[in-house]
């Protein structure tokens, strides 16, 4: 598996950003986890966007969505010009509530939707997805997802604060994507769903992952303070968001 950052930022792009949404690729399949805004635009430097396989939504907050929509009009306008095959609409994995939010992921011939839910377990291509619910929200669902693709396992921790009961889902992951909301100095004295740096860094290494990216962050944070603030994972190699970065499992 190979994964690339299209975007990571949180709660909105700063200039030419873009928020969150990972593409990952195999020898068989392309799929994207989240679509934030700006995803498309990045995503369009790999491939052109008829290409992609699947789309898996974590939850529905704007910042991981906002992009969907017009994946929709352009996926149904490179169908018009015989450029994706109408038959194959693009399939969208999302949690089934709201479903207000759900409603909205069926688009002509462009999208289909599958409902996901916790006990769900999911075959891509040559990835099995399984889903875990996070601490995360109002009541309504997000889902942490773990790919396993050729013995290689990956994480996405979706938003997930510290009520999550992660059990092994992220143990000795060979990649966390774990989000770090917070840095030390904003982080609230009552938790709301969201993890900071210094607690996805812990968190990382007492599952013993392998890798770690963190992501979900500001953009105006500091690369260097978010790595100094990451200090207590030293089990592998850790890595800081950035739009483009690829990481190969
Ligand atoms: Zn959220
Ligand atoms: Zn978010």
């Amino acid at each position: 598996m190979r994964v690339t950052v299209l975007g990571y930022q949180s709660p909105y792009p700063g200039p030419g950003g873009a928020t969150p949404g990972y593409l990952i690729e195999t020898d068989h399949i392309r799929l994207l986890l989240d679509c934030g805004s700006g995803v498309l635009s990045e995503l369009g430097k790999h491939f052109p966007i008829y290409e992609l396989d699947a789309l898996i939504l974590s939850h529905y907050h704007h910042d991981h969505v906002a992009d969907v929509g017009v994946l929709q009009y352009g996926l149904m306008v490179h169908q018009l010009f015989k450029e994706r095959d109408p038959e194959k609409p693009l399939p969208i994995y999302a949690p089934e509530t709201p479903t207000a939010h759900a409603e909205n992921l069926p688009y002509r011939d462009a999208t289909r939707f599958y409902p996901v839910r916790e006990e769900s377990t999911v075959t891509i291509g040559d990835i099995q997805i399984g889903f875990l619910r996070t601490d995360h929200g109002d009541g309504d669902p997000c889902y942490a997802m773990r790919l396993e693709c050729g013995g290689k396992v990956l994480v996405y921790g979706a938003d997930s604060g510290p009520a999550t009961n992660w059990g092994s889902f992220i143990r000795e992951a060979d990649l966390f994507i774990c989000e770090g909301t917070y840095l030390d100095h904003n982080l609230p004295k009552t938790p709301n769903g969201h993890l900071s740096v210094r607690q996805a860094a812990e968190l990382a290494q007492e599952h013993a992952c392998r890798a770690l990216l963190i992501t979900h962050l500001y953009h105006g944070y500091d690369a260097a303070e978010v790595r100094r603030q990451a200090e207590a994972y030293t089990a592998g190699k850790c890595y800081v968001a950035e739009v483009g970065l690829g990481i190969n499992l």
